[in-house]
This record gives C-alpha cells, structure tokens and sequence, in this order.
C-alpha cells in the first residue's frame, strides 16, 4: 500500500486551488481516493532519490532547488519538504506569492525569488523573508530606499545578462553596478547571478563565453570587495555537461522531477520521473463500424469496437490538439485517443474484443504495469518540452502524495 504525505494537519495532498478531503487512518498508511478521478500522483521518494543523485554529483557546492510555478506543477510544500530533506539548502520561486505560500506552511529554509519587482512588492519580501534579484537600475534604486528603511539587512542576489537577452544588468557594466551597489546601506550580498541561454544545446562555445564574461564579473566583485557569499549559474543542462559552472551553488530544476532539458544533454544523473498522470474509466460501450464519435465527427469505428470514456478534458490541461493523436495505458496496453478532446471528457478505441469496465485505471502520461506513455511521446505530440507539459495539468487535478515514507521522512515507519 502507498502511503500518502502529510501536508498541515488533516489535509492529505494538495490540489492546486480546490481542496477535497481524504481519509487517512491514524498512522497517515492509507488513503482512500480522491473523489475526483483524475489525478497526478506525486513519487515523494522518486523526487528524493533524483535530489539525492544530484547533491552527491555536485558537492562540495550547495543545491538550490527550483520549486517555481508549484514545483513545475508537481505541488510546491510537500515537494520543497522532500528536497530539503534530501540535502538542498535552499529553495527558489519565481514570485514572492510562491515564497510566502512556502512561508505559510511552515518552511523556514532561505528561500530566492527569481523575478525582479516592482517597489511596491518589496515589503512583501521582507515581511517573508524572501531575498530578492537585483536586476536592473530601478531595481536598485528602490532597492536602495527600502533597505535604508528596513530594520535589518535586506538579502539580495545581483543579476547579470551576459546573453540570456532577458533580464539582469548587462555584464560589460558590472563596476559601476558594484560600486553603486557598495553605496547602499543595509544590503546583505546573498548571490551573485546569471543564466544560460544554451546550455541544453550539444554545442556548448556560447555557453562557454557566457561562463567568461560571468567570470568577469566575479572579477569586478572581487576587486571591488563586495562580499557575495554565492556565485551561482548552472540550470539543470549546465549540472549535467558543465562542471565547470557550478561555483559553490546550482540551481536544478526540471532534473529533480526526472526529465532531462532536452535529449542533447548527457545522461551524468540518473533521473527517474516523479510525475504519473491517471483517471478512471467513467463508461465502456460497444459500437458498430461507422459510429461516429465526439465534436466534429473526426473519428468513426472502422469495425465493432469498445470504446471507452475518461473523464479528463483540456479543462484539466489534457489538450485539444491532443485529439486523435495520442495513446493512453488501460489494463497494461496502448490505447488510441479517438475523437475530439472534449474540456471534460476523452474517448478511447478499446479494440473489438476489449476487457475493461468502468472504475479501471487509465494512465495518460506514466507507467502501467510493463508499459508506458513518456514524456517524449507527450513532448512530440505537442512540440513542446517537459517543463510546459508538467505546467499544464490543470488546477482541477488533485496532486497525490504516495511513497513519503521513502523520502527521507522522519516520521516515516
Ligand atoms: C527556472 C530556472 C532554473 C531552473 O532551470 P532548469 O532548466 O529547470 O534546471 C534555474 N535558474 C533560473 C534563473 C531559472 O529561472
């Protein structure tokens, strides 16, 4: 049996947005399921086991793991708990709301805010605990006036552009920037920062001379005795293909939830995925050859066939382009996605001699048994990258915690 994560007290697992009850018995063993039948179940132990791998291969430099956008859609809390107790240090957000919701449950650990802000924001920080990115002139000049108010040091990583093109000080001008910086009362100089654009690509010479014009930067740092206590820069490619990036900090993100950024990095961490995708059979019919099915009737039997109904739609982030072009698992095989995607429901062309009755599991991204639908297959059918397909399963599909008691817990029995 699966145990399930605890997250606060009497809530069982976090779906994004709505919150369902579940039983769970007095040693948090058994969980009955979600009343909604679609879910992403969440391995609590897989997620330790990838950070596990990557602190070991990245030490004696310390992990900052990304749990932005709800942990790439995997559930921010109880993800953030797994990774910290796996031997991260630190934890990184895009957003001071996805700080404080951190800060809410009870995480106490340092936690970053990638995105810049706005002047007005910067109470919210401090009010949090958050420590802002620095990373531009405005940036810095209402950086300066709140620290000067501030009743204790305001943390801060300083962001440089040295070819991302996105945001951050342009690295030619990190002097002025540090000296600048060095005029500000107050500040406490956590990070000094950039970002690859290219790291994931199998030639890696402008990655390279990113990493050169950063190395100027530390050089102006140093000269100018700010004090940064980090220097970071390496993403998931980068831990995987670029040692010498990793400073005495990394930043992983979609690695620690099993995929790798594109498929011409190095396999160097092993990785497993942490994510599984399932709904349930909602109805099984069988119907004559010619039986046209869903919207638009873009799809009809060419034989007696069975065809079954899930319930999951593009509501859930299951997509409409998704419509005749994908499989899903049922009983340990692959079946055909058959008609329009509909915002609620999907149709799926058992076969002529299927068994399969209502309540039977479907896996639409996963393993069943010996087979399964992989990230690539989604990837593909998509043109898209793991990141966006974990993002886009909807708010509606509860996020199932099992295996925690393999998470390095310390209530674990
Ligand atoms: C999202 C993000 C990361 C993590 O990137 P992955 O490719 O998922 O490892 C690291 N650094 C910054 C600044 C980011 O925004």
């Amino acid at each position: 049996m699966r145990s399930v994560a605890p997250i606060g007290k009497g809530l069982h697992f976090r779906p994004t947005g709505i919150r369902l009850s579940i039983k769970v018995d007095q040693q948090n063993q058994v969980f009955s399921k979600p009343m909604h039948p679609t879910i992403a179940e969440i391995d609590l132990a897989a997620l330790f086991r990838n950070m596990r791998r990557i602190v070991q291969r990245v030490q004696p430099s310390e992990v900052m793991a990304v749990v932005k956008a709800d942990a790439y859609g995997h559930g921010a809390v109880p993800c953030a708990r797994t990774l910290l107790r796996a031997g991260a240090t630190r934890l990184a957000v895009a957003y001071p709301a996805e700080g404080a919701e951190l800060r809410a449950a009870g995480i106490e650990a340092p936690i970053h805010v990638f995105a810049g802000y706005f002047a007005e924001q910067i109470p919210e920080f401090l009010e949090h605990h958050l420590e802002l990115t620095v990373s531009n002139d405005e940036q810095l000049r209402w950086l300066r006036d709140a620290a000067a108010r501030a009743r204790r040091p305001v943390p801060v990583h300083v962001k440089f552009d040295t070819g991302m093109g996105r945001v951050g000080f342009p690295w030619e001008q990190a002097p002025d920037v540090f000296q600048r910086l060095r005029e500000c009362p107050n500040v406490q100089f956590v990070g000094l920062m950039t970002h690859f654009s290219t790291a994931d690509e199998a030639d890696k010479s402008f990655a390279r001379e990113q990493l050169l014009r950063f190395q100027a930067v530390i050089d102006a740092a140093r000269r100018l005795h700010v004090p940064f206590q980090y220097w970071h820069a390496a993403n998931s490619a980068a831990i995987l293909d670029l040692p010498e990036t990793w400073f005495n900090l990394v930043r992983p993100g979609v690695m620690m939830y099993g995929y790798y950024p594109s498929d011409e990095v190095s396999h160097s961490v092993k990785l497993e995925p942490v994510l599984r995708w399932t709904s349930r059979i909602l109805q099984v019919k069988t119907v004559e050859p010619g039986t046209p099915v869903s919207y638009g009737r873009t799809w009809e039997a060419d034989r007696a066939t069975t065809v079954a109904t899930v319930p999951v739609g593009y509501a859930d982030g299951y997509r409409r382009s998704l419509s005749n072009r994908m499989h899903a698992l049922v009983r340990g095989r692959r079946v055909p996605v058959v008609g329009r995607v509909c915002m609620d429901m999907i149709m799926l062309d058992l076969g002529p001699d299927a068994k399969a009755a209502p309540g039977d599991e479907v896996v639409l991204l996963g393993q069943q048994g010996d087979a399964q639908i992989d990230m690539t297959e989604f990837c593909r059918a998509l043109d898209t990258i793991p990141y966006e397909i974990t993002c886009m399963i909807g708010k509606r599909v509860p996020r199932v915690f099992v295996n925690e008691d393999a998470s390095g817990s310390r209530d674990a029995r």
